[in-house]
């Protein structure tokens, strides 16, 4: 298998693996996390525009459901696996434990290319898979939300459908978070991964000793991560010299005009045929060489490679994406000294907020905007800073020190409820 193809499951095993052993566990605990709990393959019939019905593939995993409910983002993508999808559930449990949400983790996906959908397509596929997965999910039980290639609005369909489903005349809204703010929305949820990123990548160059401000940052993917993650950076001084999106990427080492960027990418679709004074054009994998202090690949796994992790002159890397690392990557990186924020800490803001989501359906009572991003910048720094606390401690890299943290949470509860 190539390393660009690594299998993500695998790889996350191997990071369960590395930090059990760096903790002493026993190989109990370590088969019992290693493994999900459940994982359900559905086929989703859809009638299309043109009459016919084809058929789509669709998972919903459970990583654990020891410290609660689990959570994770359901992704639209043609290159879903059900192997991906059980990383991405295992990671689920681990960025929950970090920041210390009462959650397992849990993932799901749809192997599709929506873009090729019509809007009526991709409701119907939208309501088809909240159907199909609706006998194992419950605001008590598994609550989903977006992630590649889902919004607000697949959400609104999801909670209608479920509703129709289970709530027997009642509207059932905390069962799917990053919902539309019309319907049950939080304030700060669209904003909030990216946010985090901005945040931590704050918070390392504080630890670096370096200034955010004038601190120049490369951000690779310009989605919903992506483009909030470059836009908090620019609003606290940063200099955004690169951005790249599936399309190319774009380089001005004076710095980019990010909310010029924002507005072109929405309007266009994607950074393609972006012009500003002073901005290159070039392909897509250039961003890997562009000068920077900071990098934030924020596209989706395996971005950053053997192949490329050479050419990152960044000193802080902070993952933006879920698995963007490969673990040959993360070798050359740390041999090269380089401070790399781990994935299940870095773009822990987007579960943050969907915990603040389901807190304020539950009850009732909603939040500011403000009041949302204060208590999410809280929770983030303090596991920001246990995190660090161990690393020392340990003279361990922060991703493994984010596991051992993750893996004693965990074992806990999995001890008191005498699972092992
Ligand atoms: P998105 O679909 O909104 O954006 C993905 C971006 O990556 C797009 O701009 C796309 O053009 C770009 N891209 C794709 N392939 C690329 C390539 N080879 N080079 C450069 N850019 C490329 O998705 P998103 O919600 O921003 O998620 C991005 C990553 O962050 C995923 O790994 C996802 O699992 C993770 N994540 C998302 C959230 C969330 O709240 N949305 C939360 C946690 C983690």
């Amino acid at each position: 298998m190539s390393e660009k193809t690594l299998n993500p499951f695998e790889i996350a095993q191997q990071q369960i693996r590395k930090a059990c052993d760096a903790l002493g566990e026993t190989d109990e605990l370590y088969y019992l996390i290693s493994e999900p709990q459940r994982a359900l393959e559905v086929s989703i019939p859809v009638r299309m525009d043109d009459g016919s019905t084809k058929v789509f593939v669709g998972y919903r995993v459970q990583h654990n459901d020891a410290p609660g409910p689990t959570k994770g983002g359901i992704r639209f993508h043609p290159k879903v696996t059900k192997d991906e999808v059980k990383a991405l559930a295992t990671w689920m449990t681990f960025k929950c434990l970090v920041l210390g949400l009462p959650y397992g983790g849990a993932k799901g996906g749809v192997k599709v290319n929506p873009h090729e959908l019509s809007k009526n397509e991709l409701e119907q596929l939208s309501r088809g898979y909240a159907k199909a997965i609706t006998p194992i999910i419950g605001e008590k039980r598994d609550i989903p939300a977006p992630d590649v290639n889902t919004d607000a609005q697949v959400m609104a369909w999801m909670v209608d459908e479920y509703s129709q489903l289970r709530g027997v005349g009642q509207t059932l809204l905390a069962v799917f978070t990053g919902k539309p703010i019309e319907l049950g929305g939080c304030l700060g949820r669209k904003e909030a991964t990216g946010y985090g990123v901005a945040i931590m990548a704050r918070e390392a160059a504080i630890t670096k000793k370096m200034s955010i401000e004038n601190s120049k940052v490369a951000v690779q993917g310009f989605g919903n991560v992506g483009s909030y993650a470059a836009k908090y950076l620019y609003e606290m001084g940063a200099k955004v010299v690169a951005l790249s999106d599936y399309s190319c990427s774009i380089h001005n080492d004076e710095g980019i005009h990010v909310p010029t960027a924002l507005k072109y990418a929405e309007e266009n679709g994607s950074l393609k045929g972006f012009i500003a004074e002073g901005c290159n054009i070039s392909d897509r994998e250039d961003i890997f060489k562009v000068d920077c202090d900071i990098f934030a690949p924020c596209a989706l796994e395996n971005a950053i490679t053997s192949r490329n992790a050479d050419d990152i002159s960044a000193s802080i890397i902070v993952e933006g994406a879920n698995g963007p690392t490969t673990p040959e990557a993360e070798k050359i990186l740390l041999k090269k000294g380089k401070f790399i924020i781990p994935d299940i800490l870095a773009n822990a803001g987007g579960v943050t907020v969907s915990y603040l989501e389901w807190v304020q359906n539950l009850y009732h009572y909603y939040w500011s905007f403000e009041e949302v991003q204060d208590k999410q910048a809280i929770k983030m720094k303090d596991a920001y800073k246990n995190i660090v606390e161990l690393m020392d401690e340990k003279q361990v890299d922060m991703r493994q020190a984010a596991y051992m943290i993750a893996i004693k949470k965990i074992s806990a509860p999995l001890r008191l409820r005498g699972w092992l």
